[in-house]
């Protein structure tokens, strides 16, 4: 009987959601969500690095001025590690999306924090310094994953306003039409710098509408750059340490708890 109550208290702590798609939770938790320095907007892109779109946002960003947190997934990283190596020498930052994208509630125990302990262990090997931020796919943070960012030394972080850029219809207009009445100081804009998890090239219609959105902050007064600069504060408190990757980790490695 103990053993039954102890498999249905960790299943419930598996699936059990941090219900951070609720605006209450939101105001309560405003850092998790993304709600930054005042007079600063933190622009962030989530799925790459692909190497069939991420440079040519490299480039744009580059042409602006401007300086973005890229939440990179472990399986694309790996297999584009020169990609990831530029993204840190333009002057962007990694953050840790996860090394699948999968939705951590509908995932076997373990898993996602084996996998996240696995991007993270990569994101530091790329970037030369362990990551500060982590996104969870769709936005859907379970226990476990809360937990395992915390141990990895990581910080979750949402966003407050998002581009709309990942369906089929989308356009530059209407990515724009999306953000703008989330650009505002505080702010963290999500954007998606690869289509591998969304409408094949999706990617055009985030791209397209950078320069307006850096356009529209900056004659707003609005200062935008990464999560590094939405927190002066946080990189000086985090943690020294970080876990090593494990090489002989495989996709479909079954993750006991
Ligand atoms: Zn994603």
């Amino acid at each position: 009987m103990g053993a039954v109550l102890g498999a249905a208290a960790l299943g419930f702590a598996h699936a059990a959601p941090a219900a951070t798609w609720l605006p209450p939770v939101r105001r309560l938790l405003p850092r998790l969500s993304g709600v930054g320095t005042d007079g600063h907007v933190a622009l962030t892109f989530d799925d790459g690095p692909d190497p069939r779109s991420t440079p040519r946002f490299l480039d744009e960003l580059d042409r602006l001025g401007c300086r973005a947190t890229f939440f990179v997934l472990g399986e694309m990283l790996e297999r584009h590690r020169a990609l990831g190596r530029r993204i840190v020498r333009d002057g962007h930052e990694l953050g840790v999306h996860g090394w699948r994208h999968r939705n951590a509630l509908t995932v076997l125990p373990g898993r996602t924090a084996a996998e996240l302990r696995r991007a993270a262990g990569l994101v530091a090997e790329v970037a030369g310094a362990a990551p500060v931020w982590y996104r969870p796919p769709y936005g859907v943070l379970s226990a476990e994953a809360v937990l395992a960012a915390r141990r990895a030394g990581l910080r979750p972080v949402l966003w407050t306003a998002w581009g709309r850029d990942w369906t089929r219809s989308a356009t530059p207009g209407s990515v724009l039409a999306a953000l703008a009445p989330g650009l505002r100081g505080g702010a963290t804009l999500l954007l998606h710098d690869s289509d591998c998890t969304s409408a094949p090239g999706s990617w055009r219609a985030a791209l397209g509408a950078l320069p307006a959105v850096v356009t529209a902050c900056r004659e707003a007064g609005l200062r935008v750059g990464p999560l590094r600069d939405h927190w002066p504060d946080v990189r000086q408190r985090r943690p020294p340490t970080f876990p090593t990757i494990n090489r002989n980790f495989r996709n479909d490695d079954r993750v006991a708890l």
